[in-house]
């Protein structure tokens, strides 16, 4: 028998953008949930600098999204390995990527968790774990004393290197690195150009981006230069530079530098017990198309209402084993698209010669909507048996009309609680709806548009009723004007736990 007591339903390690998504969605569907970070205070940092579709829908559906668009700005064209990507605005009404720093994303997230009533300590750093069937005991390293804290699951979000990952002896296997990349927040008072854009030299490659006013982003890229764990200092930004572009630019007056490479590794499992992982600590890779944070929040949105349902005894433990086999081979799509992407940067004539087939290529609508769906990720389909193709993908953001004004279909899910979704006005549908009437709500609207628009599909015809997933992930669909109830009560069980007695 294991220890009983519980101080939260649910600890999360890490506040960075993974830790706080998961906090938020936790806390939204009524769960108890505790982050603890190891750093003080916010680093102020920031890796990556966008996010794009498929996150902005996210956050649209949780009715924040504005928070974010405030403070950055829509880029027209993305790029897949350096190469310039185009966007289609019939497969979402956020199509285009958004440029925004990390550090303002993790700052927005962090209101929105407080404001929620999500607690996080920081100054609290996850140095032991063990489990047994009741909950994880999780001791902590503090600014003061060390202290134990008891909770029904623990989620490693603590980064590429966790630490939940290592204790919880869950295996990283993956690629080595075969280059290097410094990166560093600097004046360059001699760059001749506003903005450099992956600039190839016979030794590897340099970009200097212009973030704010007076300060480029230096990141310069050498190859089968093993990256060693010292930290990077400005001079070997600085010597860096000189070897890739042949001078330092004038560079003074660093505020930040780090160092990436094209290492790719994912946990061989998500889950072990009580313990799970998301975001980096369950997968590094290559950051080119800027793919890592926007997988994180991801993870984070399909983890939340599962492990929150679990908690609340709504769901049986093995929903949580479908975050795995939803999520694992995301990750494992992107790893390959990055190990594609770091190949394609290498220097030399072959490498040359092969970005310009792969260039003259990408004017091709099918490849450019090939690689912008890698990217994106708005083509995601979760595995299902069901024959109905919206079933497993992200719904669209239709256009609606309601007695209560909703005028679209991710208005309906702010609350992160599941919504079925009647079109037809159907006496079949809202009779099972009862049956789920405390977890389930049931919205009952007019379709605007004849056809939807599916990434992956195209145009298809509105369904006449659809089950959607807090997630935004569609879990049953019909264009039946008298459904098949038996699989809609199927699809509801097996997502959202057996139906009220009586
Ligand atoms: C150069 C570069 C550019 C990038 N650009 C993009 C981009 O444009 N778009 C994109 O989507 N992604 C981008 N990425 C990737 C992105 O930065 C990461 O994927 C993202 O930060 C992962 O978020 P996370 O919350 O999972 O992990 P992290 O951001 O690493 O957060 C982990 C948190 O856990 C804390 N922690 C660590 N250990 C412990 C412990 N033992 N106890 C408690 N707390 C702990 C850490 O202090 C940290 O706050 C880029 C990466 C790089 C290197």
């Amino acid at each position: 028998m294991g220890d009983t007591r519980t101080d939260t339903d649910v600890v999360i390690a890490g506040a960075g953008p993974t830790g706080l998504m998961l906090a938020c969605e936790l806390r939204l569907a009524g769960t108890d949930v505790t982050v603890v970070e190891k750093l003080a205070e916010r680093s102020g940092e920031s890796r990556a600098g966008g996010i794009h579709s498929r996150t902005l829908e996210v956050l649209d559906q949780r009715g924040v999204l504005d928070r974010f668009l405030a403070e950055g700005e829509l880029q027209p064209v993305g790029h897949f390995s350096g190469l310039y990507l185009e966007f289609d605005e019939s497969e979402s009404r956020h199509p285009y990527p958004l440029m925004i720093l990390q550090s303002a994303i993790e700052r927005l997230l962090e209101e929105w968790a407080a404001e929620l009533g999500v607690r996080v300590r920081r100054s609290c750093e996850v140095s032991g774990i063990s489990q047994d069937q009741d909950g994880v005991t999780i001791e902590l390293a503090t600014a003061t004393a060390p202290e134990v804290l008891r909770a029904r699951y623990l989620v490693g979000c603590d980064g590429g290197r966790s630490t939940v990952r290592k204790l919880a002896g869950i295996d990283f296997p993956g690629t080595e690195p075969t280059m290097t990349a410094l990166i560093g927040d600097v004046e360059l008072p001699d760059l001749p150009e506003d903005y450099v854009w992956v600039r190839r030299t016979p030794v590897g490659d340099y970009s200097a981006i212009a973030f704010e006013p007076g300060w480029h982003r230096v990141i310069t890229s050498e190859f089968d230069r093993v990256p060693d764990h010292q930290p990077v200092t400005f001079e070997q930004l600085r010597e860096s530079l000189i070897r890739v572009a042949g001078t330092d630019f004038g560079m003074r007056n660093p505020r930040w530098v780090s160092r990436f490479s094209d290492a790719a590794r994912q946990a061989d499992r998500y889950r072990t017990g009580r313990i799970l992982l998301a975001g980096d600590a369950a997968h590094i890779h290559f950051p080119a198309g800027g793919q890592g944070l926007n997988m994180g929040v991801q993870d984070a949105v399909n983890l939340g209402w599962k492990l929150a349902s679990v908690v609340h005894g709504h769901a049986p433990e093995s929903l949580l084993d479908t975050y795995h086999a939803e999520r694992h081979p995301v990750a494992e799509r992107v790893l390959h698209n990055t190990r594609a992407q770091s190949a394609l940067v290498r220097p030399g004539p072959q490498t040359d010669a092969l970005r310009d087939v792969f260039g003259s290529l990408m004017v091709f609508d099918e490849v450019n909507q090939y690689l912008r769906h890698l990217l994106n990720a708005l083509d995601i389909r979760y595995p299902t048996d069901s024959d109905h193709p919206l079933t497993g993908r992200r719904v669209p953001d239709a256009d609606l009309g309601t007695p209560e004004g909703v005028s679209r279909v991710y208005e309906l899910l702010h609350a992160g609680r599941p919504v079925l979704l009647d079109l037809h006005g159907s006496a079949e549908v809202t009779a099972v709806a009862k049956g789920w009437a405390d977890r389930v709500d049931l919205a009952e609207a007019r379709s605007e548009e004849e056809h939807w628009t599916v990434p992956a599909l195209g145009d298809i015809p509105a369904p006449t009723a659809l089950l959607i997933r807090p997630d935004g992930h569609i879990a049953w669909a019909t264009d039946d004007d008298t459904p098949d109830t038996s699989a809609l009560r199927t699809a509801l069980t097996t997502w959202f736990g057996p139906a009220l007695q009586g």
